[in-house]
């Protein structure tokens, strides 16, 4: 079976069609831009010339028509015809605590997205445009949707009840969810084929370290901790948000700024984190170059950001009874499979448990690999990660 992954941003539609019978990408793009001006459709099928298409796409649904015409395109497409998409599964943010798991879209599911939006303005609200895209354009095809919740809905109270008032989560459903899901649980399948356990058998520590980024405690092959909260804002500091800081410091910076509270909000989301402490990029390639020509702001937003990941790992491996009993540190997205620099400064900051890095192993971008040395406690993983196959597996067992 084919199957059509679908990942809808505000104003972006990212998409890969996967042939299931062999697991391989068959097409993969990016629609951006939409209903801006200057839209514009990057495709590409696998050993094709890649493609892009401008023109301006008012909404997702003219987006989408846009991506399905270029998959059956005779010159640069992937498929005869659109009866060959046996499926679509949708990437849906936040899931509440409603889904645990991923589930075929009905009138209950959407209900119950719909009833999420309060937890996630910012992502729901394209997640469900996209659906209903694909609902209107492909009646007939069965839709998925799976949560980036999900897989950490396993954690227990202990880690996801915050120290505010009980009734905050009773009446508002405020605690920790967590993110990244997806992602965490390919590299937790992965990681445990990879030492030749059942998954149910596998503890670890999972690090997403990219534009946002998440560090999970994962035991027994489930979610047991995890460092973003109600919001993707908490945690590690991440390309343009805090994570986390003293909460006084909102109502602080409001009230000596005059600030709204949708303005707070753009400052702590969209101004801060490595960008705000460098003033130089959200991204972390410009700033290790800006650091490489003595840029300290920049030094000190990459050590900042290393040393949180460095005390997230040391805190969760307080969660297991011994060191013996943590499998592996495993490294992911764009800055945990690219940057050796950034595995191996935060791995030789935790020589205190006895976790070394092998320089000659770690000197290699976007492979899946261990990279610590032969007497670390804990062995490291470099795993890149697939939330696109991850989203597409899933897909499958459900409409087969
Ligand atoms: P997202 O999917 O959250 O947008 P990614 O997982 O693609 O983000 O990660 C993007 C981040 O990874 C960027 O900050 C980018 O600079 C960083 N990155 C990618 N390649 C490298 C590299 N070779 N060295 C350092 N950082 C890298």
């Amino acid at each position: 079976m084919k199957i059509l992954v679908i990942n809808c941003g505000s104003s972006s539609l990212k998409y890969q069609l996967i042939n299931m019978e062999n697991e391989e990408l068959m097409a993969k793009g990016l629609v951006e831009r939409i209903g801006i001006e200057g839209s514009r459709v990057k495709h590409e099928t696998i050993g094709k010339e890649k493609k892009v298409i401008e023109g301006k796409l008012n909404d997702h649904g003219e987006a989408l028509k846009i991506v399905l015409d270029s998959l059956v395109d005779e010159e640069y497409g992937a498929i005869a015809s659109l009866d060959e998409i046996g499926a679509v599964g949708h990437r849906v943010v936040h899931g509440g605590e409603d889904f645990a798991e991923s589930v075929i879209i009905d009138d209950k599911v959407m209900d119950a997205i719909n009833r999420n939006i309060d937890l996630a303005p910012l992502h729901n609200p394209p997640n469900i445009i996209g659906i209903e895209a694909c609902k209107k354009i492909l009646p007939n095809v069965k839709q998925v949707a799976v949560f980036d919740t999900a897989f950490h809905q396993t954690m227990p109270a202990l880690n996801y009840i915050y120290a505010l008032p009980y009734e905050e989560y009773e009446n508002h459903k405020i605690r920790r969810y967590g993110f990244h899901g997806t992602s965490h649980k390919y590299i937790t399948d992965r990681a445990a084929s990879m030492l030749g356990k059942s998954v149910d058998e596998v503890n670890l520590i999972t690090c997403h370290l990219g534009n946002g980024s998440s560090i999970t405690a994962v035991k027994g092959g489930k979610s047991y901790d995890t460092s973003m909260g109600l919001t993707p804002l908490e945690g590690l500091p991440m390309g343009t948000r805090t994570g986390n800081m003293d909460p006084a410091i909102v109502g602080f910076i409001m009230d000596k700024d005059g600030l709204s509270i949708e303005e707070v909000n753009n400052l702590i989301n969209k101004q801060s984190g490595v960008l705000g402490i460098s003033g130089v990029s959200s991204d972390f390639r410009d700033i290790e170059e800006a650091a490489e020509k003595g840029n300290e702001r920049a030094q000190l937003a990459l050590d900042i950001f290393e040393n949180s990941v460095r005390k997230f790992i040391g805190s969760y491996l307080t969660e297991f009874d011994s060191l013996d009993e943590v499998d592996g540190i495993v490294f992911t997205a764009g800055l945990g499979e690219n940057s050796k620099s950034t595995r191996a400064n935060i791995i030789n900051g935790l020589s205190a448990f006895g976790v070394k890095i092998d320089d000659e192993a770690n000197d290699m971008r976007g492979e899946e690999k261990i990279v610590s040395a032969e007497d670390s406690t804990i062995r490291v993983f470099v795993i890149p990660t697939n939330e696109e196959l991850m989203i597409a597996r899933d897909t499958l067992e459900l409409v087969k």
